[in-house]
């Protein structure tokens, strides 16, 4: 179940447009919507095309901490690269919050100003905070240094950065898709992109004719490319908790691995972390109890009226991507869990790709030889893709499928029919029996307990236990089994 509230009732959809448009973008999620309403004041006519709803990505299920202090970010880039992608980096997202900030004044979208601070619970913990402080400053931000923090669990030193802002992505959302049918532009919903004729967009609606395409789908939908291969999908855990204390003041983030994001929402005490590769992980519903527990510890008798999970990618050159994929196709995502300023920040050099114009970076990385580093993560992936592919087709991984009349209800078996990989999993009373290869670039599919879904270690395809695509960059539905194959 999902915190924030779903929007679909709070704005105007259409159907797919049947007339050539200028730019067609697909994804409803920040990075889109944004993207579209920028274009759509430039007086183009723009249709933004949605497989799920408005916000069904990343976007309706993010923390949505609006901050430039970002965990120690701007020291793990200077490590990756150098000082100057750093801050090539921070002026990218200082643009992006700048504009955020004046569309929620102009547009009554309530966000709070309130400090984020990142937080050390260990001595390597505080050490990692120091040199951010250092780099920090030197990058002209304001940060302040609090070796003593005071609070129960930021136990060692804390970097706060003032002024930053907190809100509720529902209401960002509701706003961007008003703003964005002012301007001219659409949104139609339910409706999947599932392949590209130059401009020309294939939909489970009918064809969208386009002069130019934006993918806003987190993943690129529709490459089998470099692009895909550079982004990893990494899924993370949210729960919300009624608690009977004080809640924090600020936006909250470990400097330590795992993760702990903490704020405070809507009266409640929202706690996140717990991140892993998407489909490398089968006991998610532990994931969700180790946020409990932390929850608990630190706030007792922290009670959780809701708990969910959700992905973002995770570029291997350490930043956001924006990218042209093709003549008039353009990409931006990959931003590691911080996109509420790099959305905005990419959608603007989305619009100067497409006119044409130098845009903006994020950070030149051309120089510091990430090639390397991409080698080894993809060479990673790889081997993980192998040993769940050997696991999926000797049956070792769960009981095998011929063992379902034993399931019990949200339970999942892995099996082979033949050499082909199956999985059988039984939600509400039937039992579900698909492919396990991802029909994206055939990646062996796991079993996801929590949110009950066969999902991909390879691109981060999710799928239902019927094979219907859920995110990710495949297109197409998982072939159905009958039992006796
Ligand atoms: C748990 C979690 C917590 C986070 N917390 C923070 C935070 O505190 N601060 C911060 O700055 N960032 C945070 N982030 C990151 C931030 O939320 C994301 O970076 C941002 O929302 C990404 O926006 P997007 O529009 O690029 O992608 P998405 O919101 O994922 O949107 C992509 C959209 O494309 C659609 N789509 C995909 N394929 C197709 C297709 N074939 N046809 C049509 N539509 C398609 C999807 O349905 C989806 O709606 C968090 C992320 C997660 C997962």
């Amino acid at each position: 179940m999902r915190f924030w509230r779903d929007v679909s009732g709070e704005i105007t959809v259409s159907p797919l447009p049947t007339s050539l448009v200028d730019v067609a973008v697909v994804g409803a999620g920040f990075t889109g919507l944004t993207t579209a309403l920028l274009l759509a004041r430039t007086g183009r006519r723009v249709a933004v095309v949605e497989a799920r709803h408005v916000g069904a990505g990343a976007s309706g299920a993010t923390t949505a901490k609006t901050s430039l202090l970002q965990n120690t970010r701007l020291t793990d880039l200077a490590d990756q690269h150098s000082p100057e992608v750093a801050a090539q980096y921070l002026a990218a997202n200082r643009h992006g919050l700048e504009w955020l900030t004046e569309f929620c004044t102009a547009h009554d979208v309530p966000a709070e100003r309130t400090p984020a601070v990142t937080f050390a619970t260990t001595d390597d913990g505080a050490d990692a905070v120091r040199r951010e402080y250092e780099l920090a400053r030197e990058l002209g931000l304001d940060v302040e240094l609090d070796e003593h923090p005071g609070e129960e669990f930021a136990t060692h030193a804390a970097l706060r950065l003032p002024e930053m802002l907190q809100l509720d992505p529902a209401d960002l959302l509701v706003a961007l898709c008003r703003a964005l049918t002012e301007a001219g532009g659409t949104i139609t919903d339910h409706t999947r992109v599932t392949g590209i004729d130059g401009t020309t967009l294939r939909t489970d609606a009918g064809d969208l004719r386009a002069g130019q395409v934006v993918l806003a789908t987190a993943s690129p939908i529709l490459d089998t490319g470099r692009v895909t291969m550079s982004l990893s999908p990494e899924r993370s855990y949210l729960g919300a908790y009624e608690v009977t204390g004080p809640l924090p003041e600020g936006m909250y983030i470990s400097a330590e691995s795992p993760t702990i994001s903490v704020r405070a929402a809507a009266g409640r005490l929202l706690v996140g972390g717990q991140g892993h590769p998407t489909g490398q992980e089968t006991r998610t519903q532990e994931r969700l109890a180790a946020l409990d527990a932390w929850a608990e510890h630190h706030f007792p008798g922290a009670r959780r009226t809701h708990g969910w999970s959700a992905q973002d990618y995770h570029p291997v050159g350490g930043v956001p991507v924006v990218e042209k994929l093709s003549d008039g196709v353009v990409f931006a995502g990959g931003y590691s869990k911080w996109g509420m300023a790099a959305a905005p920040a990419a959608a603007h050099m989305l619009v100067d790709l497409l006119d044409g114009r130098e845009p903006e970076t994020f950070g030149d990385t051309t120089l510091s030889g990430t090639a390397g580093t991409t080698a080894t993560t993809l060479a990673k992936a790889a081997g993980h893709a192998a040993a769940h592919l050997a696991r999926a087709v000797t049956g070792g991984d769960t009981r095998g499928p011929d063992d379902s009349s034993t399931l019990d209800e949200g339970d999942a078996a892995t099996g082979r029919a033949g050499a082909r990989p199956v999985g059988e999993a039984v939600v509400d009373g039937k039992t579900c029996r698909v492919s396990l290869l991802c029909t994206h670039m055939g990646g062996p599919l796991a079993w996801n307990e929590a949110e009950q879904s066969w999902d991909c270690p390879l691109h981060g395809s999710r799928f239902t236990p019927e094979g219907r695509v859920i995110e990710g960059p495949a297109v197409k539905d998982l072939p159905q089994l009958p039992k006796d194959e």
